[in-house]
């Protein structure tokens, strides 16, 4: 096939890898040559912490990128052009220094990122240069899997009928890059650089325990080898958060370090053999999907609840509020699973995913207080924090998202303790302080005899609070408060 542009160039934003990757694949067979790029957008950078474990990922990533790309290339001068600044500017900025006809980029549909691409294609189109997307973060997207009536899904259980009917070779195939490599460009003499490091854009390193994570397309291979040797039993293990039971691959999925497809692909293979495990990790794989596409159909959700009755809730506020939405910040309510959770995402930037469900449902319907809130912390937080799965767990977990669960189902965390964290190794591992209790007396401290406490070194209040708030009582004034969507919530469309 003949080139269609003399020169291109690929702007790399959430597919940090040289493998699978639609536009650098679409990009190598439509120009002669092929520029590469990658811009720290200060938009994005500006609020966050210095030591954000997020930017020293994606830098990384970024480093091994380079890399591959140079050896795809098979000539010492490719590469990343790495660039620091605002991306709306930065990008067709480069397209003109680079005189390329046209720019390849992947979607990425949270509403701010399609400002940022509309400011970009316009830029572009006024030096007639042209402006090409794909998909390449999900396996379907947008209105590619929509009901017979031709609306989108709400319902998470049709929505994996449809996409199990629909996929196949073609939608999980890889986009090949090696094929083409020999169009990758050298970078003109002003681009040749090494990828800028941390302290050239003003960040820092961040703390040993954010670092944990392999990063990198070689990290995640590495987690994926490693998860395939327990797929099988990901059904069986996956909830209980002291057990090696999930893949710990979300940040890599976040900043596409690895390919979706190349994971669907995977799973489905297994599944076909029989695994249950791998069945209901490609359930997971699909969620994924599914709240892709409601953010995309649905970007209102980002500020309201999907099920708009849920917006009438009057959630707690004043200095009350702001003391307990401290202290589940800070893993202080005196419920121990949910304070080691909350330790485990102050310290490490992850949490299991059993945990996130129990502490947002404790902040939502144990201390009342507004959904909106735990999920920018999160935000701040997650390591794989991304808007529309973030946003979807949260409206899950406060009932008023799509397909959620029902407002009357109140998790309570003692229970959840029991059941999940049986014998406490999770907690033991976070708080320390708690490390001499056992049984019923871990789950809930205050309900342990004097005795039992002074023989682990646990004084309530001075090394470990007490419960913030009553279960019970919280459950009463949860039920109340929620009673204003009882009459107004519509039946979920399908
Ligand atoms: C309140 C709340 C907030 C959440 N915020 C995020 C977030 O910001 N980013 C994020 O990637 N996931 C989020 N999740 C979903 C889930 O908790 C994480 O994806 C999972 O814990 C990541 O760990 P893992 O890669 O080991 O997962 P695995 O169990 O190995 O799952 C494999 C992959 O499937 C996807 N996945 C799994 N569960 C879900 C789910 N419920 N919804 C959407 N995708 C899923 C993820 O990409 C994950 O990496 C959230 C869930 C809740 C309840």
């Amino acid at each position: 096939m003949p080139a269609t542009y003399r020169s291109g160039l690929v702007w790399f934003r959430r597919d940090l890898r040289a493998t699978d990757h639609a536009a650098l694949h679409h990009a190598l067979r439509q120009c002669q040559q092929v520029h590469c790029a990658f811009v720290f957008d200060q938009d994005i950078l500006a609020p966050l912490p210095r030591d954000d474990a997020r930017v020293a990922f994606i830098q990384a990533a970024l480093v091994e990128l380079d890399g591959a790309l140079r050896t795809l290339a098979g000539h010492p001068d490719a590469g990343l052009i790495v660039r620091h600044g605002h991306a709306h500017d930065e990008l067709p900025a480069l397209a003109h220094s680079l005189d390329v006809g046209a720019v390849f980029t992947n979607h990425d549909d949270e509403p701010e990122a399609l400002e940022r691409d509309a400011r970009v294609r316009t830029a572009l189109a006024v030096s007639r240069r042209a402006f090409h997307t794909y998909k390449d973060h999900t396996v379907f997207e947008r209105d590619e899997l929509l009901t017979q009536s031709g609306t989108p899904y709400s319902v998470f259980t049709p929505y994996k009928n449809a996409w199990l009917r629909k996929v196949d070779a073609f939608y999980l195939g890889a986009y090949s890059v090696r094929r083409h490599a020999q169009a990758l460009a050298p970078r003109p003499d002003w681009a040749r650089r090494p990828v800028l490091s941390l302290q050239d854009i003003g960040f820092a390193s961040p703390s040993p325990m954010q670092q944990r994570l392999p990063t990198g397309s070689s990290g995640a291979q590495k987690l994926l080898a490693d998860f395939l040797s327990r797929i099988d039993r990901y059904d069986s293990a996956r909830d209980f958060p002291a057990v090696k039971g999930p893949s710990y691959l979300s940040p890599h999925l976040r900043f596409g370090t690895i390919s979706v497809r190349q994971l669907a692909r995977t799973a489905h293979a297994l599944v076909s053999q029989g695994s249950p495990g791998a069945a209901t990790w490609l359930s997971e794989l699909i969620w994924r999907d599914f709240y892709f596409q409601i953010l995309h159909h649905h970007p209102r959700v980002v500020q309201h609840s999907f099920k708009s009755a849920y917006d009438a809730i009057a959630w707690t506020s004043g200095p009350q509020a702001d003391a307990w939405f401290g202290a589940w910040c800070a893993g202080r309510t005196g419920y121990p699973l949910v304070d080691a959770a909350m330790a485990q995402l102050n310290q490490t930037g992850y949490m299991h995913n059993r945990l996130r469900m129990v502490v947002a449902s404790f902040l939502v319907k144990d201390l009342g207080i507004d959904w909106r809130r735990g999920e920018r912390y999160f935000a701040q937080k997650l390591l794989d924090y991304d808007l529309a799965a973030n946003n979807g767990g949260w409206q899950w977990a406060s009932s008023s998202g799509c397909d959620a669960q029902p407002y009357f189902r109140i998790f309570n965390p003692v229970s959840q303790s029991r059941k999940f964290d049986p014998q406490g190794r999770f907690i033991q591992r976070y708080l320390p302080e708690l490390a001499g209790l056992s049984g019923m007396a871990l789950h809930a401290p205050w309900l342990a005899t004097p005795l039992e406490r002074q023989a682990a070194g646990v004084v309530l209040g001075q090394n470990y609070p007490l419960p913030i708030v009553d279960h019970e009582q919280a459950r009463q004034r949860t039920l109340e408060r929620y009673a204003v969507v009882k009459t107004s919530e519509p039946p979920a469309s399908m």
